[in-house]
């Protein structure tokens, strides 16, 4: 069994509701328990500004599914959610990226770990650090410290 951190988010339908969902389909994945979930965050847009707010979760699980295996799972419950791609950066009903599994570094064609721009985005640090803290992401450093250097502002904890 390996630890995995989900980073979701989404900002068209109802992105609350549909990032509540997507935890409780990580949760019934094969082969996997959630262990954690963290805080929903409403945040700014990125990238592209003209856009409604993001909501933004994290959560960290104890899977048996291999890398590209998870990876899948979590492009099949963006499917079942919705999603339509569409520009870069743009609206989205559901977004999962695969942020970090334990002991695992790979880059090809469909997979990067870690997620290689985690150091640069608030609205994946804010949730991954109440799951993960202390998490040592290999060539980029200790969550807690890359949330301390990026800005917040505009970001905040939603009532769940
Ligand atoms: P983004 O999340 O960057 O807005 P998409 O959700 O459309 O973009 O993902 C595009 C592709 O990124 C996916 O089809 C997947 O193959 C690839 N990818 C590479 N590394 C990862 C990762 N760590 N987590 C999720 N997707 C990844
Ligand atoms: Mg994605």
């Amino acid at each position: 069994m390996t630890a995995a951190c989900i980073a979701l988010g989404g900002n068209l339908g109802d992105p609350r509701r549909q990032v509540l969902d997507a935890v409780d389909a990580l949760a019934r994945l094969p082969a996997t328990r959630l262990l954690r979930r963290s805080r929903l965050y409403r945040t700014p847009p990125w990238g592209v500004l003209e856009q409604p707010p993001f909501v933004n979760a994290a959560a960290l699980l104890e899977t048996g599914l291999a890398p590209h295996a998870l990876l899948d799972a979590l492009l099949a419950i963006e499917q079942r959610a919705g999603r339509v791609r569409a520009e870069r950066n743009g609206p989205r009903t559901l977004d999962l990226d695969l942020l970090h599994m334990d002991g695992v570094q790979l880059d090809d064609a469909r997979l990067t770990l870690p997620h290689p721009r985690i150091a640069e985005r608030a609205f994946v640090l804010l949730p991954l650090n109440d799951i993960a803290p202390d998490l040592v992401l290999p060539g980029q450093g200790r969550v807690a410290d890359l949330l301390a250097a990026v800005d917040t502002q505009g970001c905040a904890p939603l009532a769940d």
